[in-house]
């Protein structure tokens, strides 16, 4: 790439987002909207974890009379596992839900049953109908579009959403932070929660003529108003009220509960493992891992040298990721012709579908205008 470009700061490039700006320093704007979102919503010692303490006691009173005070979604990825273990330092009553979509590794079942059972937490699996799921993704492999995750992502909110309606809970915890998951590209992705951009991909790139109401899903109305304003059902972040560290994770759910580490960020699900690996680096020439990697380093868990030395080795070999993608292939009944024509096809951006990103930034900035995000 002639105008290749490397942030001096992080390690986020021109693969990650074509239109990287650095500024005089050789600083990107991935670092400059950080340094914002954390002087803004981050970790402030002392003063975070007394908010921390009121937003749990707030989520106790609320919980009074039921049986759970909050719903916490479990991948058994490591954010999500911590907040298990943190929210029962504060007693919290806590109902665990897992969506399994069809692609959990052996791994991560183990991890999210180990930890409920040891935590005494009540955990509900919601199993996502194979054949809905099946032909929902293989559209999105034909979509051209880069964010194959979506799939996935809608359904895990969908189903916490409508389980917690159905138990009458007001918060759901959810395992997002600033510390670990602070710089997200933004060049190729499109968010989770848009159902119209959802139900277009289907109904252009798919083969199947049903519907998708068999796969958890909540549209525009429910997202943003009805649920958040009339069933005040919300999401809070509580991983950004307390020092959190990838480092300090791993070890204390190694030590509390065996809990056993995947090798990469999200690879507790088999697709995201080939759309991480495979994918996104081959299409788009963007390794998701530059997002990760550059994330620890402005949190200052990792130096800039150790980010650009793990980046620079690749997690799998050429051969593991034949049998990887092998492996997608066929459970989506995908020929290898078809896999050569997607790797082919010209990139398509979320506008080129339906999609309600007008609404949803109208909607962003009315909620930011009366709420704090943490
Ligand atoms: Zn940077």
């Amino acid at each position: 790439m002639n105008d290749y470009k490397l942030c001096q700061r992080c390690i986020m490039d021109t693969t990650s987002d074509p239109h990287l700006i650095l500024d005089d320093d050789g600083v990107c704007n991935y670092c400059h909207a950080y340094d914002k979102s954390v002087e803004e919503h981050g970790y402030k010692g002392k003063e975070s974890e007394q908010e921390l303490e009121a937003l749990f006691d707030k989520i106790k009173e609320k919980g009074k009379g039921k049986e759970y005070d909050c719903l916490l979604g479990i991948s058994g990825g490591v954010d999500s596992s911590y907040l298990a273990y943190l929210a029962k330092q504060y007693d919290l009553r806590v109902l665990a839900v897992h969506v399994d979509a069809g692609w959990n590794s052996e791994l991560a079942v183990q991890n999210i049953k180990n930890m409920c059972q040891k935590l005494g937490y009540d955990l509900h699996t919601v199993v996502v109908d194979w054949p809905t799921m099946k032909e929902l993704q293989r559209a999105y492999m034909f979509s051209g579009l880069a964010n194959l995750d979506v799939p996935q992502d809608h359904c895990f909110i969908a189903a916490c959403a409508k389980m917690a309606k159905k138990f009458g809970i007001k918060y759901i915890l959810n395992g997002n932070n600033w510390a670990t998951e602070g710089i997200l590209s933004t060049a190729y992705q499109h968010s989770a929660r848009d159902w119209r951009n959802i139900k277009g991909v289907y109904k252009r790139c798919g083969r199947a003529k049903g519907n998708l109401s068999k796969y958890p899903h909540q549209n525009f109305i429910e997202m943003y108003l009805w649920d958040p304003v009339f069933h005040h059902v919300k999401f809070v972040f509580p991983l950004n009220y307390i020092n959190y560290s990838k480092k300090m994770a791993i070890a204390t759910l190694e030590k509390e509960f065996d809990w056993k580490y995947y090798g990469g960020k999200h690879y507790e699900s088999r697709f995201t493992k080939f759309f991480q690996e495979i994918y996104l680096p081959k299409k788009f020439g963007w390794d998701k891992r530059r997002d990760h990697i550059s994330s620890l380093i402005v949190g200052g868990e990792m130096t800039r040298e150790e980010g650009l030395k793990e980046i620079a080795i690749m997690p799998s070999t050429e051969a593991e990721l034949e049998e990887e993608k092998e492996y997608v292939l066929k459970k989506l009944d995908i020929t290898d012709e078809e896999w050569n024509y997607i790797m082919e096809m010209p990139v398509k951006s979320e506008d080129e579908y339906p999609n309600d990103k007008k609404w949803v930034a109208f909607c962003m900035k009315i909620k930011n205008m009366f709420c704090k995000k943490r």
